[in-house]
This record gives C-alpha cells, structure tokens and sequence, in this order.
C-alpha cells in the first residue's frame, strides 16, 4: 500500500553508489577527505534491489551520482539493471565526465538517458586548481564521447565561486550554446567543511550571474520545471536550456519531489537536514525481502521536511559533505 506522502511528491531517487573520486573539488571535499571503508557501502545488488523497489513504489526517475560513479567497479551493471525497468522512464548520471571516455557508449545502450558533467571552468589551469589537480582534456573528451553517443540531453553543470571563477559565466553560457547542451549554475551549498576557502565570502548567487549574463543574453524565464531547486530560462533562438540551482535563496523543498540514498545505505529525505532511515540494516536484516524494504521506504516518507535553511555565517550543521550525498 502506498502512503499519500509517497503518491503526491517523491517521484525522483539519486543514488550515490561511491564517496570516492579521482577528483577533489575545493567545494566538494576537503584535501585530506577519509573515504568509507568498502563493507560500508552498497554493494551492487543491494543498489539495484532498492532502486528497483523505489520504482515500484511509484518512482520514475533515477539519478546515478556520487563521489564519482563511474569510478566504481563493475557499476555497468547497476546501470544495466535498472535500465530493464519498464516503469523507469529516465535513468541519468551525473559525473565529472572522465571517464566517459570509456563509458559513454556503455551508458547510452544500458538506456540512460540523460547525462549532467559538472564543469567550472573552460580554463585548464583553473580546473587543476579548483579540482586540485584534475586535467580538463579528460572532462573535454568526456563531453565528446556522450556528444558521439547520443544522449537525449546533456547538461553541464557550473558550481560559481566569488573570485575563483564567477567571471567565466558569460563564457561557460557560449560555450553551451556552441556545443548544444544545456548548462546550470550551481549556488554553493554548506555541507561539510572543505577547509581551503570561507563560504560566504566566496558565495555568489544566482541572481548575480542572471544579472552578469543579462549583459550579454536575453535571458527569458520559462515553465519548465523538474520538480527540484531548478529554475529554467532560454535564450531566443538557442536550444540550450540555462538553469540556476539556488539553495540559497530558494528554499525549495515544499515543490522537491526527491530524496536520496547515500552510499551507504541512509535515505535522506532533504538534502539541508539530516533525518534519514538506514535502509542497508533493512535490506542486510531482510535479504531478499522486497516487502520489507517497501515498508521501510514508506515509512521514511514522513520524515520528509517542508523547508530548509543554509546560513554561511554559522558552522556548516550539516556534516556530511556532498560525495557522500550525491549532488
Ligand atoms: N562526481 C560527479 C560530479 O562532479 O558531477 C557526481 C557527484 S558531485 C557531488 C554532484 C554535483 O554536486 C556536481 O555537479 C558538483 O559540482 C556538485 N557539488 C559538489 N559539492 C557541492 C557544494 N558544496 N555545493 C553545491 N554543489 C556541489
Ligand atoms: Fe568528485 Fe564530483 Fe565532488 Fe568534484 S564534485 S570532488 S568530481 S564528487
């Protein structure tokens, strides 16, 4: 039976099937991040069983991300399992794009659908600073390998800092527009500390780069929604989509209809509090009992939160940081 919270919002699940990456962004983790043990995580078959669960409990949607996905081992198979669902009507994945390369083709005949690459920077030596040490031909090619595989849509997504990279924005627009992919900027969220820079002074908002790209763009507010934080607008004549992802100054969650599983196994219901319901002692308590797993997941639904604040003058309160969570 399904419960009314689950019916009326939670239609989309993103998966975190790894903390670990071959990237540290200075946003994301912090120079000396403490990865979790390998027991720790879901193993590949505990991730399917749960996505498959949420499916048919009413999900639509499912997102891959991270830590980086792809750099888990043999993660084609998650990838090729849920794509068998016929309820499933999007499979996606985020990644930081290096190893698309490889993966590109794979992904598109598992049946995803849609792929998002973050992207800060156009700049090689930016990129090695803001991902400590990453190379941007890698990300560069990556784009081409899902450009050549064919996806339904690809997204690049932009997290802007204030004196890091906030005068790319114009640039990072152009270059969308020229490669025929949508693009979203990214207001920095507060979770965990990172260490190497203050949040708030490195905060810049999404209407301050609405207001920088007006300069040179017409930018028109559309309808399109995804049912997250997204807010979408287009450019007369251009087919790229330009989103602006603003936890900040939207607090969002009364129209979420997501929740995430981390790599671990929480299900958290908001991404800015921490109420989450273990759902690997479920499925390690319960083998093979899809019955239970439901149960569990319904129940976690009441957990979830009308509303959410960051404030970047306070401590982070939320601890983990966003490879745990998935972006
Ligand atoms: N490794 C993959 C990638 O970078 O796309 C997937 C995982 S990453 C955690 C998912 C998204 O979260 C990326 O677009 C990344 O830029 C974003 N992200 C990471 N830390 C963030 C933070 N503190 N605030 C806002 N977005 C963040
Ligand atoms: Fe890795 Fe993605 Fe986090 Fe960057 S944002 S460190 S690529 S998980």
């Amino acid at each position: 039976m399904l419960t009314d919270p689950f019916q009326r919002h939670v239609t989309y699940l993103r998966i975190s099937v790894t903390d670990r990456c071959d990237l540290r962004c200075v946003y994301c983790m912090s120079e000396n991040m403490k990865f979790l043990p390998r027991a720790s995580l879901l193993t590949l078959e505990e991730i399917v069983q749960i996505g498959r669960c949420f499916v048919e409990l009413g999900v639509h949607k499912i997102r891959i991300t991270g830590g980086e996905p792809l750099h888990r081992r043999d993660i084609l198979k998650v990838f090729r399992e849920l794509g068998e669902l016929e309820a499933l009507r999007d499979l996606t994945v985020t990644t930081n794009g290096t190893q698309l390369p490889r993966f590109a083709d794979e992904l598109r005949s598992a049946g995803v659908t849609r792929v998002n690459i973050s992207l800060d920077t156009l700049r090689a030596e930016r990129f090695q600073a803001l991902t400590r040490n990453g190379r941007i031909e890698r990300v560069l090619e990556g784009l081409d390998a899902a450009q050549r595989a064919g996806f339904d849509r690809i997204k690049l997504n932009a997290v802007i800092l204030k004196n890091r990279n906030h005068d790319e924005v114009v640039d990072l627009v152009t270059f969308a527009i020229e490669r025929g992919v949508d693009i979203s900027f990214i207001e920095e969220m507060p979770l965990g500390t990172v260490g190497d820079h203050d949040r708030a002074e490195c905060y810049y908002s999404s209407e301050q780069i609405r207001a920088d790209l007006a300069e040179h763009y017409e930018l028109q507010p559309t309808a399109v929604s995804s049912g997250g934080p997204s807010r979408y607008y287009r450019i007369p004549g251009v087919e790229s989509r330009i989103g602006f992802i603003s936890p900040h100054s939207h607090n969002f969650c009364d129209s979420c209809n997501r929740v995430r599983l981390t790599s671990e196994g929480r299900l958290l219901l908001c991404l800015g509090q921490e109420h989450s319901a273990d759902l690997r002692h479920v499925v390690r308590a319960n083998p093979g009992d899809d019955d239970a797993l439901k149960q569990a997941i319904v129940a976690a639904m009441a957990l979830k939160p009308k509303g959410h604040e960051f404030d970047l003058n306070e401590q982070p309160v939320i601890f983990r940081h966003m490879n745990h969570t998935g972006g």
